[in-house]
């Protein structure tokens, strides 16, 4: 199926309260001009240099969330332009995010990406520590920063009832930090290309679909 098709299938298969995030990791501009054509709108990267080099080359008004782990030091290369940074998951990044934010003179939309599944080398937040940043005010002191949600990624299983545990848990977490914040904390991204249709039935917002749009990524 060609990626115009694709977009437009999901597109029907979501319901309405859930956006489509195209995850164009790896592929080149042409396809994601294909997404763009068919109307699509938002994009996810995992790298920030990939991220920029995109954002110069193809049209101005696509919305680029960067999902991939965030290191300090490449920060500065997103901050002037990126729409979402949905990978969250450090104190240290926090102050760095701060640090270019202000530096930039905006306001950066964040996702707190918080650790869910039992695998260690999964990136995100671990509850106790966000818990802890969050009920101490952390954010707070980091005005240029305003929290939109959480963003997480489930065990990668074939067991269904794993997947659902850990996008329940993520629910639940939401649910408890949500009293920290206002009313614009309504994000929950979640959901993949293999996983998304149980995240929606979760309560996903926004799902992150990369290779059923795409096909398969060469790295
Ligand atoms: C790559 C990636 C995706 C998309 O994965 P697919 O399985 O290709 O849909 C979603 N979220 C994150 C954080 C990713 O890194």
């Amino acid at each position: 199926m060609s990626i115009e098709s694709q977009i437009n299938r999901l597109r029907e298969l979501l319901p309405s309260g859930v956006r489509l995030l195209a995850v164009s990791k790896f592929h080149p501009a042409e396809a994601i001009m294909e997404a763009y054509r068919a109307g699509q709108r938002a994009f996810g990267e995992s790298r920030p240099q990939e991220l920029k080099q995109k954002y110069e080359t193809l049209p101005k008004d696509i919305e680029w969330h960067m999902i991939g782990h965030l290191q300090t030091n490449k920060v500065k290369y997103i901050a002037p332009f990126v729409h979402l940074i949905e990978s969250l998951d450090s104190e240290r990044l926090a102050e760095e995010v701060e640090r270019q934010a202000v530096k930039c003179n905006r306001v950066i939309d964040c996702l707190l990406e918080i650790h869910l599944t039992a695998e260690e080398s999964k990136s995100g937040w671990a509850w106790d520590d966000l818990l802890g940043f969050v009920q101490s005010g952390g954010f707070a002191a980091l005005p240029h920063i305003r929290v939109r949600g959480v963003m997480g990624m489930a065990t990668l299983t074939d067991d269904e009832a794993v997947v659902r545990a850990d996008f329940e848990r993520l629910m639940e977490r939401r649910a408890c930090l949500k009293e920290y914040f206002g009313e614009e904390f309504d994000i929950v991204s979640m959901g993949m290309s293999d996983d998304y249709p149980i995240a929606v039935e979760c309560g996903s917002t926004e799902v992150r679909i990369g290779s059923t749009i795409f096909g398969a990524r060469e790295y």
